[in-house]
């Protein structure tokens, strides 16, 4: 009796979410199906999200792009407080390389100068991609917050000046400075900054630890707290932080990993060039 009042609870806050698209590898999500009686789920110590579909149960968990291929399990806690582990499998994937030539020297190599800056920024972000909103209503079907070509996709192995740097942790998109950006899902603004590396940006939390990014903007025109329904204005685009040329780099976060933004869309995006 006190199971099935659990389910009901259950289905009413996860029900009628659309789930994103299974892939995984490094950069990927996997949806695995949990026993219904799993109330949280977690993978490399952050919490996983939980998604209910015709009557049945999904961890929707982010792959880091550095996990390597092999077995890898999430841990499940039920609601009498039992835990068990899960395992699913990785596969490869080799993403391609990028090399850029970046003018601002000192966006690709920071001065001592530039590293509280950073890191105050690094710390204000995290505190966004870390929070696990299970209060707002979880939203999974996105739409592309600007309509334009992808300049570079998710995951290229990146060169800047000829130097290794972290992988591509998102997609960007190609527009004119001053074409607007809409929400890709109903959110809340959760921080937004003129941050060194990636400009004028916005954060939107879309519930359960699913977290997206708009960065390089030259206008925002929402301030922390503000609830956007889906489509809802952002701002406009631009140059800010470090960048070749205008466009939008869109990040999408789940367990504080960022995973390929396409495996929410419903017609996935393709580079328009072959880098
Ligand atoms: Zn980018």
């Amino acid at each position: 009796m006190r199971t099935g009042m659990f389910f009901c609870l259950l289905c009413f806050n996860f029900f009628a979410f659309a789930l994103p698209q299974h892939s995984p590898v490094p950069g990927g999500i996997v949806v695995i199906e949990v026993p219904r009686e799993t109330k949280k789920a977690h993978y490399l110590k952050h919490q996983t999200m939980i998604l209910e579909k015709e009557g049945r149960t999904f961890a929707v968990i982010g792959i880091p792009l550095s996990a390597s291929s092999g077995s890898h399990k999430i841990m499940l806690l039920d609601h009498d407080n039992t835990t068990s582990d899960l395992d699913f499998e990785v596969f490869n994937k080799e993403y391609k390389e990028q090399h850029l030539t970046i003018k601002n020297k000192r966006k690709v190599n920071p001065e001592k100068r530039d590293m509280d800056r950073i890191s105050r920024e690094w710390t204000e972000m995290n505190r966004a991609f870390t929070h696990f909103d299970t209060g707002l209503a979880t939203q999974t079907n996105f739409i592309l917050p600007v309509d334009g070509p992808i300049s570079s996709p998710f995951g290229l192995k990146r060169f800047l000046n000829a130097q290794k740097r972290n992988p591509h942790s998102g997609l960007d998109i190609a527009a004119a400075t001053g074409t607007e950006i809409k929400a890709t899902a109903a959110g809340k603004v959760v921080a937004k900054g003129d941050y060194f590396f990636n400009g004028n940006t916005v954060l939107l939390d879309h519930g359960q630890g699913l977290i997206s990014m708009y960065c390089h903007m030259s206008e925002i025109n929402v301030s922390i707290g503000d609830k956007l329904e889906l489509g809802g204005l952002i701002g406009e685009v631009g140059m800010t932080g470090r960048v070749t040329g205008p466009h939008l780099h869109w990040s999408v976060s789940l367990n504080n990993t960022r995973v390929n933004p396409n495996l929410f869309l419903k017609n996935k995006q393709e580079s328009s060039t072959d880098i």
